[in-house]
């Protein structure tokens, strides 16, 4: 093999950083770690340095700059620490990197991941608000650059490898009738529908199959996260919201679907773990280890599938309308989501006042055309201030 290609890893603290970084760390011939960054957790980013040895480092601030710089000179190392912004997007886009996992967590991924797009990487795609509130511009990116996309979420993940290879034709032209995008239910699935407004943000993170951050594991407990994730495969396949059908999966061992016109119904199975689609994504078109166990499908035993209830997830439906809606709108249900989860981690505000935040944002902010990046982060901007000012009327 040639030389082993250089990745940079957005959000190397976080959960599927970590997880990447593990299935990096096997195939040392194959891959190099160029950059991680990291926003708090400074300690673990310098521990990370001194395990993986990258040439550059991005953090939050000066400070933490400085503090991490002493460490790695001290430890003997010579990797370059940037900063901010404008350090993530330097290091996405760096002309000696092949491919870039975008791992951060929200918002604060977009301007990140579309310099790696930008660039034409390889790019590992974990963070789905990017896509979502960017959508037609990150796409157009995409095609423009020649960038190599490859979804890490594991429902597409799952959709890509069960898709055709043509499938960039047209689903109508590859004979795809619908997508079947699984969910597992979250750890709300059953709980009686007045107890909800009760609820915890550690019993909202305690996710009953995956291991996640603390973000997507409320969106998943909300629905929002398959919300988000309809929104995405949309955008992925070039699918209108109508096609893709969301399945209530509690074991979460199927992690999505193909349904074909000629009653062929494809799909992934694997254990919920991230090191699959991360291993997948790295390596396409081959196969690579990633430390996952072999699925053991008699100790599954059985599989389920439900209809979701809207009623007891108002957040698909939200999203679903949003998908529909087009334009700024789905910017403006992710902004006020990562606003009302935020409040809710906090305890500021009930599980159930997510959706009625993010309901009365979208209403005020109706749907527009954005034509540019600018107008993305305009609707972005005005639907967190929409829900700041929900909040401080609520704390009153
Ligand atoms: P996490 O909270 O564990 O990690 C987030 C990472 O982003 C950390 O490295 C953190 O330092 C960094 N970060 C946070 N705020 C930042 C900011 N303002 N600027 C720069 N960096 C910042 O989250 P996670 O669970 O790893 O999820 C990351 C992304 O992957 C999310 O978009 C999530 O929806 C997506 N995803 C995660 C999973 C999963 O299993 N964890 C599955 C599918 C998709
Ligand atoms: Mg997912």
């Amino acid at each position: 093999m040639s030389r082993p290609q250089q990745v940079c890893v957005l959000g190397a603290t976080g959960s599927i950083g970590l997880s990447t970084l593990d299935v990096l760390a096997r195939h040392p011939q194959r891959y190099q770690v160029f950059a991680i960054t990291g926003y708090s957790r400074l300690a673990e980013l310098e521990a990370l340095c001194l395990t993986h040895r990258p040439q550059f480092a991005v953090v939050a601030n000066d400070e933490q700059a400085r503090h991490l710089l002493g460490g790695l000179q001290a430890a003997g190392l010579k990797t370059r620490v940037l900063v901010g912004e404008q350090g993530l997007c330097e290091v996405a886009g760096h002309p000696d990197v092949d491919v870039v996992m975008a791992a951060i967590v929200g918002a604060a991924g977009l301007k990140p991941t579309l310099a790696a797009v930008q660039a034409g990487k390889r790019v590992l795609l974990a963070n789905k608000e990017a896509l979502v509130m960017s959508g037609a511009l990150f796409m157009h990116e995409v095609h423009a650059s020649g960038a190599v996309l490859l979804p890490i979420d594991s429902e597409h993940n799952a959709i890509f490898q069960c898709m055709p290879g043509d499938y960039a034709r047209g689903l109508d032209q590859v004979g795809v009738r619908r997508i079947l995008l699984t969910a597992s239910g979250g750890p709300f699935r059953e709980t009686p529908l007045e107890a909800l407004a009760n609820v915890t943000p550690e019993q909202a993170c305690a996710h009953p199959n995956w291991s996640m951050g603390r973000k997507i594991s409320v969106d998943s407990a909300s629905m929002m996260n398959k919300g988000l994730e309809l929104i995405e495969a949309c955008w992925l396949f070039d699918a209108a919201p109508s096609r893709v059908e969301v399945v209530i999966h509690p074991q979460s061992v199927i992690h999505s679907l193909v349904d074909y016109v000629d009653g062929s119904v494809l799909a992934q199975l694997g254990n919920p773990d991230m090191r699959t689609p991360i291993a997948h994504a790295l390596a396409w078109p081959e196969r690579i280890d990633s430390g996952v166990s072999p699925l053991d499908l008699f100790s599954v035993a059985r599989l389920d599938f439900q209809a979701p209830d809207e009623q007891r997830f108002p957040c698909l439906r939200l999203a679903r309308e949003a998908a529909e809606a087009g334009g700024s709108a789905p910017a403006v249900l992710n902004a006020a989501n990562e606003v009302a989860v935020a409040a809710f981690l906090e305890r500021r505000i009930r599980f159930t006042e997510i959706a009625v935040i993010i309901d009365e944002v979208l209403n005020r902010e109706a749907a527009a055309p954005v034509e540019c990046l600018d107008a993305v982060l305009a609707a972005d901007k005005r639907a967190r201030e929409a829900a700041q000012a929900w909040l401080r009327g609520h704390d009153r």
